[in-house]
């Protein structure tokens, strides 16, 4: 680490991590997505590290929905990931209304809404 400063909330003196994208949520090597973001890794406390893998995950859903309500090719088209997803949609709303304070990175309202569409949506067979 160079500086100590966690790069989402600036608190300094803990301890930090590095945070490298590695694969996606759906197990796809990242730097095919986003070939610029893995480029640079950067340093979270600890609490911004987890949030910071929440927000990933939260990101690919998302993606992933976006494509299969525009009736694309979607890996939430295939029933076993598309329970996956919602599975951890709810743990992500869990581990987010239990924080002592709102993330910096992701806002409880945007899973709760992703997680009311993909509710809404059909379950692929
Ligand atoms: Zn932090």
């Amino acid at each position: 680490m160079d500086n100590g400063i966690c790069q989402a909330c600036g608190a300094s003196g803990g301890p930090l991590m590095k945070f490298s994208l590695g694969k996606d949520f759906f197990g796809r090597p990242y730097d095919r997505l986003s070939p610029s973001s893995d480029q640079s890794p950067k340093w979270y406390c600890a609490a911004c590290s987890m949030h910071k893998n929440l927000q990933r995950d939260f990101r690919d859903i998302r993606a992933e929905y976006d494509k299969l309500s525009a009736g694309q090719g979607s890996e939430l088209s295939k029933g076993d990931e598309f329970l996956r997803a919602s599975v951890r949609l709810r743990e992500i709303m869990t581990i987010l209304s239990a924080a002592q304070e709102p993330s910096t990175l992701l806002a409880g309202q945007d899973v709760k809404l992703l997680m009311e569409r993909l509710n809404t949506a059909t379950m692929p067979v």
